[in-house]
């Protein structure tokens, strides 16, 4: 196997790249690579559209981001399945609409079509996609986390094509019964098995399951006689999801089709300061050396704003103080979780001639303390 190529390269962005950069550059190369555009060489378009969005999926979530550039792939490979990335992996399906629009999901996601692999939609040979309950990954950040949030994801699923009425034939073209399977699409095969033998039943190889040989595919569904269609599905996000919570949700609008309802992972994104350990929430803060020999009030961040914090007089570093309650919330639950404030006192810098005479002045009286003690 070839030397998996940098994310970073594949996408023409620099190892800083903002989110903006990244997002832009795969614009751009999605456009450039989608088979569709490239009729003269699908097959490698295919491959190289799979490869940037690959790099897309990794650096455009700053989790998986931040796994890459301290791993390399070895960092997400877990991200993906057994065979590395597939299109199941890819969770940025909104952008890609907002790349090519509305339409380009009948021609991405038809069954055939390189997207067929997307969502679970899987199919056995001609048949129809297994049913399976749609996932949808949600990333959103430790504020959202704490507050929830409402948001809309998209899903998709298979719709009769309305230019061939699902026949998957050219209109006004003829298709003929299939030989091989007098048209019903299935046939017996016979295989060897250990010392006996077993009679399966398989799509038809001849006409691929459908019963008939098309003369000229229907271009709207390239034969396949069903076409992709979104759900747009609003769903909220409960406060106090972690990294990794798997909600249930069950849409009222989907005309039935995701009666079972689907599956939201939601990912959260990392926090510049807040470190988050089950429901409760660590931050460092820095203080001055006098606040931490005098005691003093400090503002510190919380989820929720900011809380003020008593300095008890003589402070040490690496101190830990609770705030009761101004952690997570608990999902579903009643009550947060505690924030951890870990104070580092700052000794100064430059000081000035002055500053150092006092502070001659403090360390002689310290000890003339430890020595009448
Ligand atoms: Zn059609
Ligand atoms: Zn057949």
């Amino acid at each position: 196997m070839s030397e998996k190529k940098d994310y970073y390269d594949l996408l023409g962005v620099a190892k800083n790249a903002s989110k903006e950069d990244i997002k832009s550059a795969y614009r751009r190369l999605a456009k450039k690579f989608h088979p569709d555009l490239n009729k003269d060489n699908p097959k490698l378009a295919e491959e190289k559209f799979k490869e940037i969005s690959e790099a897309y999926e990794v650096l455009v979530d700053d989790n998986k981001r931040a796994r890459y550039d301290q791993y390399g792939h070895a960092g997400v490979e877990s991200d993906f399945g057994k065979e590395g990335f597939s299109w199941q992996n890819f969770s940025h399906i909104n952008d890609l609409e907002d790349i090519f629009g509305h339409d380009i999901f009948s021609d991405f996601f038809g069954r055939g079509s390189i997207f067929s692999d997307f969502f679970g939609a899987r199919t056995s040979g001609y048949g129809r996609p297994e049913r399976k309950i749609r996932s949808v990954q949600v990333e959103i950040s430790l504020e959202q986390a704490y507050r929830g949030i409402s948001t809309e994801v998209a899903i998709p699923h298979m719709e009769k094509c309305g230019d061939c009425n699902g026949s998957g034939a050219e209109k006004g073209t003829s298709s003929k019964l299939c030989n091989r399977c007098d048209g019903r699409g299935e046939v017996k095969l016979e295989q060897l098995q250990g010392f006996g033998r077993i009679i399966k039943i398989g799509a038809c190889p001849v006409c691929n399951g459908r019963g008939k040989i098309i003369e000229k595919f229907c271009q709207s569904c390239h034969g396949i006689g069903e076409i992709q269609k979104l759900d747009k599905i609003k769903i909220k996000i409960p406060p106090g999801v972690d990294n990794g919570t798997t909600l249930r949700i069950t849409p009222d609008k989907s005309g039935g089709r995701l009666k079972e309802g689907i599956y939201v992972y939601i990912s959260i994104q990392p926090h510049p300061f807040f470190h988050r350990q089950a429901n409760d929430v660590y931050i460092e803060k820095e203080i001055s050396l006098i606040d931490a020999t005098l005691g003093s009030k400090i503002e510190v961040p919380t989820l929720d704003g900011n809380a003020i914090m008593k300095i008890p007089q003589g402070t040490q570093t690496d101190t830990l103080f609770r705030l009761r309650n101004s952690g997570m919330p608990y999902l579903r639950g009643q009550g947060y979780g505690d924030q951890y404030v870990r104070v580092i006192v700052k000794t100064p810098k430059n000081i000035t001639k002055r500053q150092r005479d006092l502070l001659e002045e403090f360390e002689k009286i310290e000890k003339e303390k430890s020595t009448k003690s």
